[in-house]
């Protein structure tokens, strides 16, 4: 089905009938809203990095930069993911487009754009971790504690040693080979909070919507592993896929999915200009099919 206006009317079939929505957000939709991970594109801040490491992508700097390094560089990445979030019409269409059913976000990035556009921080899974807090490398123990500013240690101020072994500390993501991530009582939680909503959502009638999710792990997430684990178990999941960077595929194309290539602000846009939210509160039943845009 390559016509993109049959495509996205499934889309569309597929938001009118569904409940609960899980919506996968990955590496891609940071992208449109210019969070690089990688390449020519990556913020200013962050490009010497790759040119003087020969870093593949940013999260190998986790791992590879010698200590010294490390302030200075969790202090720019902190302030390109975390503190100065750029402003984004896909996360807010995506918003007022989720907002009238039952939602949850499993963000694979711990940048904070779903936050930054009004989604509760408690439908929200981040992944990776949280960006903003430092753990015991070895992890000896289960405390995390919150990172010096950017500005701290910009200006100087090393890491703090972890306050029961007195060994190094480090950042508090999951992207270390070594596998001793400490899962903070705010991750614990919202691991939970994802297990019932799945739990509560996958017999009923729900939708996942992949947005930039890489087809390899990134962040120890690969979404289409979910997507397709929980399409095939449950009958009644549907997926729309949006991942204009890799190549698409999926074994149920003719039934259970809607696959895009377009960027995801348009997909997105598209979809709430046939389904317009209300200015406020939750919308109730859903408006009858409307032929989308022509571009
Ligand atoms: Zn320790």
């Amino acid at each position: 089905m390559f016509d993109y206006n049959k495509r996205l009317n499934r889309a569309l079939e597929f938001f009118d009938e569904c409940t609960h929505i899980l919506i996968l957000g990955g590496p891609g939709l940071g992208y449109e809203v210019g969070l690089f991970t990688y390449g020519a594109d990556m913020d200013p801040d962050l490009h010497p990095y790759m040119a003087k490491y020969l870093l593949f992508n940013i999260e190998n700097g986790f791992q590879v930069l010698p200590d010294p390094a490390l302030p200075a560089f969790y202090a720019k990445y902190r302030k390109v993911f975390y503190d100065n979030i750029p402003d984004s019409k896909v996360h807010a269409d995506l918003f007022d487009l989720v907002r009238r059913k039952h939602y949850f976000v499993m963000q694979c990035n711990p940048d904070r754009t779903f936050e930054k556009a009004k989604f509760p921080p408690e439908n929200i899974f981040y992944m990776a971790g949280d960006a903003h807090l430092l753990q015991c490398a070895n992890a000896c123990c289960a405390k995390v504690f919150e990172m010096p500013s950017a500005e701290e240690l910009l200006s100087g101020t090393p890491l703090p040693v972890c306050p029961e072994c007195g060994g190094k500390t480090r950042i508090n993501l999951d992207t270390f080979p070594d596998k001793n991530f400490v899962p903070s009582p705010t991750f614990t939680e919202q691991i939970q909070k994802h297990h019932s909503f799945v739990r509560r959502a996958r017999k009923r009638k729900l939708l996942i919507l992949e947005l930039g999710c890489s087809i390899r792990n990134h962040f120890g997430l690969c979404a289409m592993q979910i997507s397709e684990y929980l399409a095939r178990r449950f009958p009644g999941v549907r997926v729309i896929r949006i991942n204009r960077h890799e190549a698409l595929s999926f074994e149920r194309t003719s039934e259970q999915t809607a696959l895009f290539d377009e960027p995801i602000a348009r997909v997105v846009a598209d979809m709430l200009s046939a389904r317009p939210a209300p200015k406020r509160g939750r919308p109730k039943a859903p408006t009858p099919s409307v032929r989308p845009r022509q571009r």
